[in-house]
């Protein structure tokens, strides 16, 4: 493990100087009511890295007021102003790539390399939204009786709420500011509060690039509950877009029942990653390790349980366990890291238990297994194999570098064991067999399929799930009508 120096370093400690920390309210940068602040840590190292302002729910309030005053210009803008406001957001995001990586790896602990893919996908959905703001088609026909023209337009919803969590704290909040700018909403941005820093900064570009005064608020709170709650029965309110955990989505869920809110909720996953005996095991390994280890394994779209043939399983295990056993861990700034530290201790607790009860009801630690002594809340690359299948590690998110390798017979009793769970968000299938491939990804139960490839987030394709796994897509065009509302005109034909 790399962990050389648990201070801020120079750059850090530069960087931090020009990132704001208070609420962005109508334009405005101001501390929460009562002045509240709450710490934000590097987890690599438990260094303190600023103190965020703390909002009210007063404070929840006056942001909404703010987006809903200037909802109105900002919907009447012009399609083209509103496609050039997300184009220049997106070249100052790309100008400012190392300040938003090395937040984004000091607040969440990411690998910087992977800090910066994930600032050029954020960006990617910039431009892809400034390219579908100005082809928002609606449609026209004749009605089957030749009385009535059929006029189909899109129209914003309104003032969203923005939820968004720790694990990408740029792109997963990008990839809603996007489009809702793009169809003509204002919005309130609430980061999590483990990593809210790159937001901020964020929020600074966009109004650098000429977002408005009101039209992205940026609101951080300890009490999300109360904040969202008070939101949510605001009739003003139009739209609540979450990214977070399928409880926390089933609550806002009930909630928004109480005005009819728009949702759309990109919620946790068990994904499936399926190895047949005709697949490329090289193809297969190196996809497994991209598909696991990913944002050290914290993604909702993480290979949660790897199913392999049993005529392949052992020659695939003891590759793919080699290559584990090679990844560096440590502090994402450190050369050479690829898996960086969990989010907390308490993450790592989570994920060290899901192991000691696999290996309780039998599965064996291949490679690592242990939580290591020291500064920072790490957990190593860990492969189990002969997992049971009432091991919780299988039904649970395990959102770690932790690998469950299980063995099926066939291919029906593969489809089977990935459909055996209540998450639907994404799967992966490794075969050379095509008419396989058409099958397989037909029969899994999931909003997603990588085929041959552990990497499937794209902001031209609409990411989401079915299940338990979550409502509404985000990216492609489909992500721009989670923004808006359909309105049909009947036209007298005179
Ligand atoms: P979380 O649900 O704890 O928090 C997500 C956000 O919700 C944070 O901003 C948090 O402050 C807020 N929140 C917490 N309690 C709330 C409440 N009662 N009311 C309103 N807001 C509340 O999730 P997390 O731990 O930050 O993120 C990890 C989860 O997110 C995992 O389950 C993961 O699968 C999921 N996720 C899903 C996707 C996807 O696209 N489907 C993407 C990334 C993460």
């Amino acid at each position: 493990m790399t962990v050389t120096d648990h201070r801020l370093d120079a750059g850090q400690r530069a960087l931090l100087r020009h990132v704001p920390t208070d609420l962005l309210i109508g334009g405005e940068w101001r501390a929460a009511t009562g002045n509240r602040r709450a710490a934000v840590y590097d987890p690599a190292t438990g260094a303190e890295l600023a103190l965020v302002a703390d909002a009210t729910v007063e404070d929840g309030l006056t942001a909404l007021d703010a987006a809903c005053a200037a909802q109105g210009d900002w919907a009447r803008r012009a399609p083209r102003a509103r496609a050039e406001i997300l184009r220049r957001a997106f070249e100052l995001v790309i100008e400012r790539v190392e300040d938003l990586a090395l937040l984004i790896t000091s607040e969440m602990g990411k690998p910087l390399a992977e800090a910066r893919v994930e600032v050029t996908y954020a960006a990617d959905y910039l431009r892809w939204y400034a390219e579908e703001a100005v082809r928002l088609d609606g449609r026209v026909s004749t009605s089957p009786d030749g009385r009535s023209r059929v006029i189909v337009t899109h129209e914003p919803v309104g003032p969203c709420l923005l939820i968004t969590p720790w694990n990408f704290p740029l792109a997963m909040a990008v990839r809603k500011i996007a489009p809702a700018l793009a169809a003509g909403c204002t919005m309130i941005v609430k980061p999590a509060l483990l990593t809210p820093l790159t937001m901020f900064l964020m929020a600074r570009i966009l109004s650098d690039a000429g977002v408005p005064d009101g039209v992205v608020n940026i609101v951080t709170t300890a009490d999300p509950g109360s904040f969202s709650a008070a939101l949510m029965a605001d009739p003003r309110l139009r739209k609540v877009s979450f990214t977070g955990s399928t409880g926390v989505g089933q609550r806002l869920l009930e909630q928004s029942a109480a005005h009819v809110l728009r949702t759309s909720m990109e919620l946790g996953g068990n994904a499936p990653l399926l190895v047949f005996e005709d697949a490329d095991l090289d193809r297969a390994v190196e996809g497994t390790l991209v598909a696991k280890l990913r944002n050290g394994g914290e993604s909702c779209v993480a290979a949660n349980r790897i199913l392999v043939h049993e005529a392949v399983a052992d020659a695939f295990t003891e590759r793919f366990a080699a290559r584990m056993a090679e990844v560096v861990v440590g502090r994402g700034t450190e050369p050479g890291v690829t898996v960086g530290p969990l989010i907390s201790e308490q993450a790592v607790k989570g994920v060290a238990a899901l192991v000691d009860d696999a290996v309780a009801r039998g599965a064996r630690v291949l490679v690592g297994g242990e939580v290591p002594e020291g500064t920072g809340s790490f957990y190593p690359p860990t492969v189990l194999d002969g997992v049971p299948r009432d091991a919780r590690i299988l039904h649970e998110e395990i959102f770690g570098p932790v690998a469950p390798i299980v063995r099926f017979a066939d291919e029906a009793d593969a489809i089977a064991q990935a459909n055996d769970t209540p998450f639907g968000l994404a799967a992966y299938v490794f075969t050379e067999n095509l008419d396989r491939a058409t099958r397989v990804s037909g029969a899994l139960e999931v909003g997603m399929v990588g085929l041959n490839q552990g990497l499937i987030a794209n902001a031209a394709a609409p990411f989401g799930g079915i299940k338990y796994s979550g409502l509404g897509r985000e990216g492609g065009s489909e992500g721009l009508g989670e923004y808006t509302n359909l309105k049909y005109i009947a036209q007298v034909i005179a």
